[in-house]
């Protein structure tokens, strides 16, 4: 693991990735593995990952890549580019989380806890992302206080595979407005109690009206 996620799932893009065209630029795995690093940074998942480590979340349980007091050994692409429930809200609810899974559609060889990813290959997009450090302080206060106020262990771990399982069918739907429509609704409910979280948003919003 490193300081910003564990992964316990893989993000199985699909990608096809490694033709070139006059556009496409050559690029290393690390490279790659390097700019997601960065991009999670920017977006502040180590917050959000703290209080979900700390209340028993890690997505790097049991893996066995996994040392005490190193964190991951064997950071690969995959695992770099999977997201859990609150770090694609985050990326929903700004706008980004097509540009996130776009990028990463590009990068071929994602498999579960480890990669195929070829040492070089093409790629044509960029993945740059904003600061969303503020965003991603306010979610993580709020799943404390939401963790701490409910007596069942592991409300906030319940919601987080909710909240991730109704964006991938959101994302699933795409074309179908009506399931759409529902799965927004099922978001917005679910990530209701997120008072910060959507106070910062709205300030988000505001401040860049294009998203
Ligand atoms: S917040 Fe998400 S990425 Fe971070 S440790 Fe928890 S499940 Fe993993
Ligand atoms: S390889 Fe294992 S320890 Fe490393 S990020 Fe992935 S799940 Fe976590």
């Amino acid at each position: 693991m490193s300081e910003i996620a564990n992964h316990e799932s893989p993000h199985q893009a699909s990608s096809s990735c490694g033709s070139s065209d006059r556009s496409d630029i050559k690029i290393s795995r690390q490279a790659v593995i390097g700019s997601g690093v960065k991009a999670l940074q920017q977006i502040g998942s180590a917050a959000i990952c703290t209080i979900c480590i700390g209340y028993g979340g890690s997505c790097c349980y049991g893996c066995r890549h996994l040392a005490d007091g190193i964190g991951c050994r064997q950071r690969n692409t995959s695992c770099t580019a999977w997201l859990c429930g609150f770090l694609k809200l985050l990326l929903l609810e700004t706008g980004l989380l097509e540009e996130w899974n776009d990028y990463w559609d590009q990068v071929p060889g994602q498999d579960f806890r480890k990669d195929f990813t070829p040492d070089e290959f093409f790629m044509n997009r960029p993945l740059r992302l904003p600061n969303l450090r503020r965003l991603s302080e306010a979610l993580a206060d709020d799943l404390k206080d939401l963790e701490d106020a409910h007596i069942a262990n592991g409300f906030i771990l319940t919601l987080r595979e909710k909240i991730d399982k109704n964006i991938d069918l959101l994302e699933g739907y795409r074309g179908n407005a009506i399931k759409q429509n529902r799965m927004r609704k099922n978001i917005a409910i679910l990530s209701s109690p997120f008072y910060r979280f959507q106070q910062e948003l709205r300030d988000y919003r505001r401040s860049d009206p294009v998203r």
